[in-house]
């Protein structure tokens, strides 16, 4: 498993989860995994920042199947956010989350394919750029 590719996927996935819930996004950056560079507008639903929570978590089970466990230790800071999070929800059954928010990954795989590859390229990417290959690779345009 390669370490970067893992936590470029795991970044990007957040980032464009954050992205698509019109939240705050400041930056995404492999090269400071404790700071995060988006926060929740007024208005976010709790529905949405569990899936933010848990989007980095999904796509690294997508890049590295079978890496569930070690995934998940990985991220417990994010799984701690979501079960505090559902606890305020209707339907507090984690692994329905979990499945929500792949379903969410899955569809948004291109993007958050492509500025995984651009956070291995450039290691931290502002609001512009993010922007920039989000929308390149909506229009089915990415490289490869
Ligand atoms: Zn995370």
């Amino acid at each position: 498993m390669d370490e970067t590719k893992r936590k470029a996927y795991h970044e990007a996935a957040h980032a464009v989860a954050a992205l698509r819930f019109g939240w705050r996004l400041n930056y995404v950056s492999i090269a400071s995994p404790t700071t995060k560079g988006w926060w929740p507008q007024g208005g976010a639903s709790p529905n949405q920042e569990v899936i933010v929570a848990l989007a980095g978590y999904v796509a690294e089970t997508i890049v590295y199947p079978g890496s569930e466990k070690c995934a998940r230790e990985a991220a417990k800071d994010d799984f701690d956010d979501a079960a505090e999070l559902i606890q305020k929800l209707d339907d507090q059954d984690l692994g329905s989350w979990i499945s929500r928010t792949r379903s969410f990954v899955e569809y948004n795989w291109k993007a958050i394919s492509a500025l995984a590859k651009a956070l291995l390229q450039n290691g931290t990417l502002f609001p512009g750029k993010i922007k920039d290959v989000v929308r390149t690779a909506d229009l089915g345009e990415a490289g490869d």
